[in-house]
């Protein structure tokens, strides 16, 4: 595959803050940046060459952008396919529309991990009630999630029995979904794979995902998980990449259980929040090598530089006024993202920072501080 080389024009579907990062990598990088996305203040469209202001789905736009990008690529899997089948058609877009339809729809994603040999947590596809009518024990207690659109815990609900799941399924207007057994766990865990080509594959290092009501709070790396649960996250991320012979940037959610086992939970067609991390304590950010396998260029270097914790800001620290930026700008371990949406909300993911320290503890602990006297 031929190279894309800078001042080349690259393309993103979605202008949020993973948008906004991928621009901000390529521009560095001296690539120029078209940017689509139908809300007039988005961050990535603040800091790219160019904004298309439409609907994903709009024919024109996507022709205008099509024709003026060597490549185009996403920021979120929830792009109509159709859209990228377009695109297909008139450039090179990574990743491919059949990869990002496994990954914005439960059910396919689980079948297809399943498929390729690796662990999911048990499931059962639901479609309509009567996917419903045989045995749900060995289910529950479970969680039932929204075949697609759920994010950030949304379009889920924890169901013990089965007329809590029945009335869950209602409750979620009867759309297809995935009855998962809720499995006892250790903790969470994280791979970024970057993926050019069969022979040009690197993986970030392990991260450990800590939620807060059902949103990312602090990604810990490197993970505190044994050695080989290290490595066999590693393997089954380049394992499952092989076998969607994905390109690009692809996110691998894990779950560790108590009992010692590791499945997959969940997969982003993607950079990832877990991956922030990497802006500042990776030779290359998931943001470059979302560019680098975009462009057909080897994924660079991921060694870990130094050991990290990222925090995530959301809008819930917003009062009245702007957070005292002061606290982490102050603390030269600290280094702070914020992503220039112009309204803060509940949940409503503004930025994070990364602290980096000598070990992971230290690290952890200063993020800790900050997180509190930022939360005061
Ligand atoms: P989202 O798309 O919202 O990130 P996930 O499927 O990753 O959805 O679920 C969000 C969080 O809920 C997970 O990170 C995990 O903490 C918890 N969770 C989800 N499924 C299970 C499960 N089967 N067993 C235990 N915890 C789960
Ligand atoms: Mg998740």
């Amino acid at each position: 595959m031929a190279h894309i080389l800078p001042p080349a024009m690259l393309g993103i579907l979605g202008g949020g803050q993973l948008g906004r990062m991928f621009a901000m990598a390529a521009r560095s990088m001296g690539y120029r940046v078209t940017v689509l996305d139908p809300d007039v203040q988005s961050p990535a469209g603040s800091v790219a060459d160019r904004h298309i202001r439409a609907a994903y789905d709009d024919e024109g736009a996507l022709e205008d952008l099509a024709s003026g990008c060597a490549a185009v690529t996403t920021e979120f899997e929830n792009v109509p396919a159709d859209s990228l089948r377009f695109l297909e058609s008139r450039t090179r877009v990574s990743p491919s529309s059949a990869c990002v339809a496994i990954a914005q729809d439960r059910i396919l994603e689980k079948r297809y991990i399943a498929g390729a040999g690796l662990a999911v947590a048990p499931f059962l596809a639901v479609d309509a009630p009567q996917d419903l009518a045989g045995d749900l024990a060995p289910l529950l207690p479970g969680i039932l999630k929204t075949a697609r659109f759920g994010y950030d815990g949304k379009g889920q609900v924890r169901v013990a029995t089965p007329e809590d799941v029945h009335g869950a399924f209602e409750a979620l207007g009867c759309r297809p979904c995935v009855l998962e057994k809720r499995l006892d766990l250790e903790t969470e865990i994280s791979v970024i794979v970057a993926r050019t080509s069969a022979e040009l594959v690197r993986t970030f290092p392990v991260a450990e995902n800590r939620h807060e009501a059902g949103i990312l709070d602090v990604s810990i790396v490197p993970a505190r998980v044994t050695p080989d649960i290290a490595a066999r996250a590693c393997e089954m991320a380049c394992a499952l990449a092989e076998a969607m012979d994905y390109i690009g940037v692809l996110a691998v959610e894990f779950f560790v259980l108590e009992e010692g086992g590791l499945v997959i939970n969940e997969i982003a067609p993607r950079p990832h929040n877990s991956g922030h991390y990497t802006l500042d304590a990776c030779a290359v950010s998931q943001f470059g090598q979302q560019v680098r396998t975009l462009c057909g260029l080897p994924p660079a270097d991921t060694r870990l530089l130094s050991p990290v914790v990222m925090v995530n800001l959301l809008g819930d620290i917003w009062r009245d006024d702007e957070p005292a930026w002061d606290l982490v700008l102050s603390e030269p371990a600290a280094v702070l993202h914020l992503y220039g949406k112009a309204s803060a909300r509940a949940g409503r993911k503004m930025g994070h920072f990364n602290v980096l320290a000598e070990t992971v503890d230290a690290a952890l602990e200063k993020a800790e501080a900050l997180k509190r006297a930022l939360r005061r």
